[in-house]
């Protein structure tokens, strides 16, 4: 068997040249001999018996009206809910809960046929940019093993890299799809927010959490869109009743009429040497695919780390409040509490990373009395801005490309005792999750043999015109088949 795309693996299970019970195993071999060399994956599920009763199903089948993802397993990120199977999101106050349900976009994916075959690694509550704030240790890069492989969905854009899994779902609060699918050289999507249930995946920043696929193509990341976008307004009123869910289906319509903006602030940004040139080679590509290029000003984006990391906390810092080991998460085995505010105390203190911790302060601290008006209504009024900004650009221009982050993946440690060298690093991903845009990162070159990536970012609910934009790319380049020369190996 050999490592293939979604769209491929697809074919070939409709031709019935393989089996889902073969690929299911195939994968779970290849977890079983990788997994512990970088961490990827946090508990591996053993869903053979499914997968062969989705074989069975096909065989029954004779008119064709299966999905495509029939029969095709996945890896889902840590902070989404999966019945019966651990969900940890990554923290000691989570370590042995199961969830009694699934969370929307799982269970459409179910419902779609897909096999689940392992829960992946992340950050400690999707806080961080490394997946080195993981109660269950870091991810490691699959390109080179003493660098990060981003975060906070780190595991899931490792799983991919590797090939692990033809795909996985991450989350993306300020980035953390589009930073470690540009880390590890693969193809990730934060949609528009609204287009995927949040219901089921663990609250963060209610207000910017948004689930999407990462996958080895633009493609494939399409297919799994069709599938986990739904408007589902009885579990989360903030989803969109989008009336489009045929992501796949547009990827055939030209792109030579779209003019696509070139942000002047982002191109102009503080980045490592060697971006400007990869950058300037997509940009080209694009030229010859026909779009026009323009540029852009966004003016305000140069304050959005100092909103982000003041409302994503505020938000936190209320969400969090429910681990206090009173109904359900970790409860401190001491049993040396005076009272309630001691018990919560000792639970909570046992159980949460400081990366948590230092969020839960700062909301805490920002929306305290006296300072609300100061910290969280400011940082709004920014985000504001930042919106109005984007809304101005997408009158000149349909799609807007810039760079992911300022670097190719840091070095393991280099920046975990600087958090705020670390939330720098969001500064290109953070104004869309403020703006509830969607954007797509797509692998556009190497430098120091590390990947790196470029977004494409378009207005809201042009999800399907992102996708298209970042297929033509990979119809005429190469970079998103590279794979890591140690995962190689069809076993
Ligand atoms: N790096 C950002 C943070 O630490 C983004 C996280 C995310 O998107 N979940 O908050």
């Amino acid at each position: 068997m050999a490592i293939q795309t979604i769209k491929k693996t697809s074919e070939l299970l409709a031709q019935k040249k393989i089996s889902s019970e073969e690929l299911t195993r195939f994968y779970m071999q290849r977890l079983a001999k990788h997994n512990p060399t970088i961490n990827a994956c946090i508990s591996v599920v053993d869903n053979i018996e499914r997968a062969k009763s989705l074989d069975a199903m096909r065989e029954k089948n004779s008119s064709g009206s299966l999905s495509p993802l029939h029969g095709i397993p996945i890896i889902h990120k840590d902070n989404l809910c999966t019945k019966d199977i651990l969900t940890t999101c990554a923290s000691k106050a989570l370590s042995t809960f199961k969830p009694p349900y699934d969370a929307t976009l799982v269970s459409n994916l179910n419902k779609a046929g897909m096999v689940i075959i392992g829960k992946a690694n992340m950050d400690e509550f999707a806080m961080g940019g490394s997946n080195e704030n993981s109660y269950f240790g870091p991810c490691l890069n699959p390109w080179n093993k003493g660098y990060v492989p981003g975060g906070s969905s780190g595991g899931s854009a490792a799983a991919v890299a590797a090939r692990l899994a033809p795909a996985a779902i991450g989350s993306d609060t300020g980035g953390s799809i589009r930073q470690p699918a540009s880390y590890c050289g693969i193809t990730g999507m934060k949609p528009s927010y609204g287009l995927v249930s949040r219901y089921g995946m663990v609250a963060f920043a209610s207000s910017l959490d948004q689930a999407g696929p990462m996958a080895q193509t633009a493609e494939d990341c399409a297919m799994l869109l069709d599938h986990m976008a739904s408007y589902d307004p009885e579990n989360d009123m903030t989803s969109l009743d989008a009336n489009d869910y045929q992501f796949s289906q547009n990827l055939k319509e030209p792109i030579r009429s779209l003019k696509v903006g070139i942000p002047k602030e982002y191109f102009h940004g503080d980045h490592i040497p060697g971006m400007q040139t990869l950058m300037q080679h997509c940009i080209d590509e694009y030229v010859a695919l026909g779009v026009e290029i323009v540029e852009v000003s966004l003016p305000d984006v140069s304050h959005c780390v100092s909103a982000y990391y003041t409302l994503a906390p505020c938000q936190a810092s209320s969400n969090l409040s429910r681990y206090d080991g009173n109904i359900y998460g970790y409860r401190s085995q001491l049993n040396r509490q005076q009272d309630i505010d001691d018990f919560y105390i000792q639970n909570r203190s046992e159980s949460l990373g400081r990366e948590v911790k230092r969020r839960i302060m700062i909301g805490t601290y920002a929306l305290s009395s006296g300072y609300y008006d100061d910290y969280y209504v400011k940082a709004n009024k920014i985000s504001n801005l930042i919106r109005h900004d984007f809304h101005e650009a997408f009158r000149h221009v349909d799609v807007i490309l810039a760079p992911t982050a300022p670097s190719h993946a840091f070095k393991i440690g280099e920046m975990i005792d600087d958090p705020v060298k670390m939330y720098q690093q969001d500064i290109y991903t953070i104004p869309v999750n403020l703006a509830e845009l969607p954007s797509i990162s797509f692998p556009i070159g190497f430098y120091n043999n590390l990947p790196v990536g470029m977004q494409a970012i378009g207005p809201k609910l042009s999800d399907a015109r992102l996708l298209n934009f970042a297929h033509k790319y990979q119809e005429i380049t190469q970079w998103h088949k590279q794979i890591p020369t140690e995962f190689d190996q069809d076993v």
